[in-house]
């Protein structure tokens, strides 16, 4: 079984391995037609670019690592984790591409609606939800998983309150630790999301929760992101499947009839490969947890950063190049503002970053040690420091690779820079580069609006009664 293991798993470095020189190919070409095609230049010196052709790709390398595993018949949703890549564009083509959508805010709902995904192919599980959001999910019969306690409380008001559609559960957190990223652990001892199922009378609390509540069919656990081992998300699975097993058995029947595993396949960003891949964390789920893949449970997954991170670069012209202190440095255009978890947190968030020429075209040769900064104010602000690449020029491109998810889309608007614009691109059909418009580049003028610009006089107008 092991050595079958190893040996599925050597062919999907193999097949990953092509498929990684065919991304970092389409990437470089697009590159190059977006400095031809004036999308990136002096004028639009940062942008971010969609592989929509990766995109595609990774929808079906996921549904079809899933298929291998299951039993004939077994209803799995796979709902894209809408808060990785935040683009009603982006949403839209998943859902086409047989993806749902995992919601987490009302703006997510609302994109997810926009994109068109419709309520029975959409979850929504934030940690603090309204009445009002609950209210307008049973409405509309979108899943919903329970955080807390007292959310279960508002959801046994409402189910008597009115009819729904809505498949409903409630999170557990396993509580078996985080990965090499504190913030992205999300099943630690004192984490805050989901039920603390090892805290004292929590477990069998869950248990009766169930069974006064027919209408909790769903159990739902999402051990983590970025960071967390693949042994240790397989154990929030199998963690998830023995108390189902578990409320079941207490019950008497298969009230849990779904299972949502959450996501968290962690991104290799140190090479091009896709490491793991979803076919591996798949036979790796159907081997420590068989009894979830015969067909006796439905399925949901929400994977959100394996999706979309290798589908998507920042390209940054290069406005400056100086030295300081012997070091060479690159002042670009991407930044803080791009890629706000790397420059904070460079341990833990470290790019790749590419080197193209003033056409775009890749640069080679020998390579210095140089930073790539950004242009916030502040000295921190470095997509990569000391980093060996081919020599950046002044007019050059820096490209931070593997930025599709959590990045571009999740902008921090310091120092008033303002939201890049972002374009899918894909063959045109005739050997060059199509592209469209995912997200505008922010105006100025909008910056201004979105700053209070409507507002001008409002504070040196306010008086308190007494002195008017
Ligand atoms: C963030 C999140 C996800 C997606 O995590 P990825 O690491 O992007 O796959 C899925 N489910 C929940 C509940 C989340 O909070």
């Amino acid at each position: 079984m092991e050595q079958e293991y190893a040996r599925g798993h050597a062919e999907d470095e193999r097949t990953s391995g092509s498929e990684a020189r065919e991304r970092a190919d389409r990437r470089d070409r697009a590159v190059r037609a977006a400095v031809a095609q004036g999308l990136l230049g002096p004028e639009a010196a940062v942008v971010g670019l969609l592989d929509v052709t990766g995109i595609r790709e990774s929808a079906a390398a996921l549904r079809a690592a899933f298929d291998a595993v299951t039993a004939p018949g077994t209803p799995v949703l796979h709902a894209f984790a809408v808060k990785a890549t935040p683009l009603v564009p982006v949403v839209r083509l998943l859902h086409e591409a047989g993806i749902g959508a995992e919601v987490a805010s009302p703006g997510e709902l609302a994109l997810a609606r926009a994109a068109g995904v419709p309520p029975a192919r959409t979850v929504l599980d934030s940690p603090a939800k309204t009445p009002a959001e609950l209210r307008e999910a049973l409405a509309l019969g979108i899943a919903v998983n329970a955080d807390n306690p007292q959310e279960l409380d508002r959801l046994d008001a409402l189910v008597h309150s009115a009819p729904t559609r809505s498949p409903l559960g409630v999170r557990v957190n396993p509580q078996i630790g985080g990965g090499t990223i504190g913030a992205t652990s999300t099943a630690t001892r004192t984490s805050k999301f989901g039920v603390a199922l090892r805290d004292e009378g929590a477990r069998a609390w869950v248990v009766r929760a169930y069974a006064a509540r027919p209408w909790l069919t769903r159990l739902h656990a999402h051990t983590g992101s970025q960071g967390i081992p693949l042994p240790l998300l397989a154990r929030g699975v199998a963690e998830v499947y023995a108390l189902a097993e578990e409320i079941n058995a207490a019950v008497g029947l298969r009230q849990v009839d779904t299972i949502d595993i959450g996501g968290g396949l962690p991104v290799n960003v140190a090479t091009e490969e896709t490491a793991p891949t979803y076919a591996g964390y798949a036979r790796l789920l159907a081997a420590e947890v068989p009894g979830l893949f015969d067909g006796r449970y439905g399925l949901v997954t929400e994977f959100g950063r394996s999706l979309m991170a290798k589908q998507g670069t920042v390209v940054a012209r290069v406005e400056y190049t100086k030295t300081a202190g012997g070091r060479r440095i690159a002042v670009t255009h991407a930044g803080v503002q791009v890629a706000a978890r790397t420059v904070y947190m460079p341990g833990a968030w470290p790019l790749r970053i590419a080197a193209y020429d003033a056409a775009g075209r890749p640069k080679t040769g020998p390579e210095t040690v140089q930073d790539v900064a950004g242009p916030a104010c502040f000295s921190g602000d470095l997509l990569a420091e000391g980093r060996a690449l081919p020599p950046l020029e002044q007019g050059d491109y820096a490209a931070a690779l593997d930025t599709g998810a959590y990045y571009f889309a999740h902008h921090y608007a310091y120092n008033s820079l303002a939201r890049p614009g972002i374009y899918g691109f894909a063959p045109d059909g005739t050997g060059g580069v199509a592209f469209a418009a995912v997200r505008e580049p922010q105006t100025i003028a909008e910056v201004v609006t979105e700053s209070g610009g409507a507002h001008a006089s409002a504070l040196t107008t306010l008086r308190a009664p007494e002195s008017r």
